[in-house]
């Protein structure tokens, strides 16, 4: 199992630090965001969706429980589970497809899907230090543990 703890200074890192698992990714994979609220989940989620191409806006589907990005070749699922009331409406939403159908997978409050999501390959938890952030990476898979060997140890955010 692969373990990093990356200092994440201002948001910018926070965006570097998504950038460059996106670079990492090189098939589908599913990766759990955990952190308080404004703890930079999203922020991450808009760096990997730029670095894969994106250029529009992202929000957090809070709502909408998942955001589906098609940025061909690759298909990105955003999902927010915030305010999901019940593990089982994912059941209902057909959660399963999203994760079968070759894509990456970002998940904010995974721990709200518990039981009904599919494992993680990479458990991404951003804690505050001072005014900045901290991210702690664990892999939950040996693609995870793959895709963290590329971002490190080279990997370091532009200052
Ligand atoms: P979440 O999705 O976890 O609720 P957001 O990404 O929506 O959080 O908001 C995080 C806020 O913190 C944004 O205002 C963003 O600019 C800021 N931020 C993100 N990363 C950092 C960082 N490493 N240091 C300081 N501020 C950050
Ligand atoms: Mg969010």
């Amino acid at each position: 199992m692969e373990k990093r703890v990356l200092p994440l200074p201002d948001e910018a890192a926070t965006i570097a630090l998504g950038a460059a698992l996106a670079d990492a990714c090189r098939q589908s994979c599913v990766i759990y965001l955990y952190g308080d609220l404004g703890a930079g989940k999203t922020t991450l989620c808009r760096g990997f969706l730029r670095a894969l191409g994106y250029e529009g806006n992202v929000k957090s589907p809070t709502y909408t429980l998942v955001e589906p990005y098609d940025l061909t070749p690759r298909t990105v699922y955003h999902f927010d589970l915030y305010r999901l009331v019940d593990a089982e409406e994912l059941e209902f939403m057909g959660v399963r497809d999203y994760f079968d159908r070759d894509a990456l997978c970002l998940v904010e409050w995974p721990q709200q899907g518990l039981g009904i999501l599919p494992d993680a390959d990479i458990a991404l938890s951003l804690e505050y230090v001072d005014t900045g952030r901290r991210a702690l990476l664990e892999s939950r898979s040996d693609r995870g543990a793959r895709i963290l060997a590329c971002l490190a140890p080279g990997w370091e955010h532009p200052s």
